[in-house]
């Protein structure tokens, strides 16, 4: 069985935020620093996430991605992968053993053996070069790793923090590690970036990454987003397409979030593009997420947040948690407002979130 919202989506795709904290103030992100952090006893366990990550696996979760807040900084973070780990592996630990433990059984007793596909982290690469061999040995598929420029002063400016060396030994050291394919995530703003987009095409072609050029949303802590700082799907396609001549590579974009291009020329790399704002693509939409703090979110720009937590420290069966889970799914919005004059942004910033 799948877990299906209402608007008959698959939910494949679950993001795992696994701290608030972060050691970088991206302009974008947050600005003024950073807000209040959860009370660590609200953050989930170890224990708890694998055991919810678990059940949304039995349910066809195919990818999970770790990210935050900056992840690196969760303790220990590799004990928790090698638990995620085993559930690509190893089928639900779960077996009904009557069916009257099961409240609605036409929701259950799924796929006999679905397993999780692909592992996936996001990070800021700050002290990801030293931790990447270890990241590897305890199951990390891949990951995704932040850079908004390429210039020293810049991403100092951007982030708050003079790591551009740390980030490109991290782009090194995932390749050195199969942590691959690595894509690259950044964020473009009018005025602070547009003026890389060509050198970051050319990166993606020298250093055989995957870019991924998002458009900035408002989810920045400092509620600083405006309409003009974005820059469109369009305008990145054609700055790169008088330079570099872009090939798209499926007609379809399918679930994924990203417009994907190759180079006419053959050249390694890859373009992608993520335009949640000037071409929406919520109609696909198999992504749900899970806050540090346990709450499920069914859009990054959802006003309501669905506490599981309390769900799984309350003592609720198996069963229980199923059912709340598909609850929470059906709820699911058919697609986000930015658009829209009555826009209401999320309470919570992107880095509590989960990008
Ligand atoms: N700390 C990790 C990192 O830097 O990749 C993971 C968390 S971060 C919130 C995940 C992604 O969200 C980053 O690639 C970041 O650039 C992106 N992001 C944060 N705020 C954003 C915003 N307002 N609009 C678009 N993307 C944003």
């Amino acid at each position: 069985m799948l877990l299906r919202d209402a608007h008959n989506r698959i939910i494949r795709d679950l993001r795992v935020s696994l701290t608030d904290r972060c050691n970088f103030r991206c302009f974008y992100c947050l600005p003024n620093g950073e807000p209040p952090l959860a009370r660590k006893d609200t953050i989930l366990t170890f224990e708890e996430i694998e055991y919810i990550c678990e059940i949304f696996v039995s349910f066809g979760i195919e990818k999970i991605r770790l990210t935050g807040g900056e992840p690196l900084l969760r303790r220990d973070i590799e004990v928790l992968i090698e638990k995620l780990a085993r559930l690509k592996v190893q089928s639900s630990k779960f077996k009904v053993q009557s069916q009257s433990e099961i409240p609605n059984p036409k929701s259950q007793i799924p796929d006999p053996n679905p397993k999780l596909k692909d592992l996936a982290l996001t990070t800021n690469g700050h002290s990801f070069p030293r931790r990447a061999e270890n990241l590897k040995r305890a199951g990390l598929d891949r990951v995704t790793i932040s850079l908004d420029s390429l210039r020293r002063e810049r991403f100092k400016e951007i982030t708050g923090v003079d790591a551009l060396e740390n980030v490109l030994q991290s782009i090194e050291a995932a390749q050195k590690y199969n942590l691959t394919p690595v894509k690259i995530n950044c964020v473009l703003v009018r005025g602070r970036n547009d003026d890389e987009i060509v050198d970051f095409a050319r990166f993606a072609r020298t250093r055989d990454v995957k870019m991924r050029f998002i458009e900035f949303m408002p989810l920045d802590s400092g509620h600083d987003w405006r309409r003009e700082s974005i820059v469109s799907a369009k305008e990145i396609r054609e700055k790169i397409n008088e330079v570099f001549p872009l090939r798209l590579k499926e007609k379809s974009r399918g679930a994924e979030t990203a417009w994907r291009y190759e180079f006419a020329d053959g050249a390694k790399g890859e373009i992608g593009i993520v335009a949640p704002v000037t071409e929406m693509f919520c109609g696909a939409c198999s992504r749900i997420r899970l806050t540090a703090d346990g709450q499920i979110r069914t859009c990054l720009f959802s006003t309501t947040e669905y506490n599981l937590r309390d769900v799984v420290r309350g003592g609720a069966s198996r069963a229980e948690i199923v059912e709340f889970i598909e609850a929470v799914v059906l709820k699911k919005e058919a697609r986000h407002s930015i658009n829209d004059e009555k826009f209401a942004p999320a309470s919570r910033s992107m880095s509590f979130i989960g990008g």
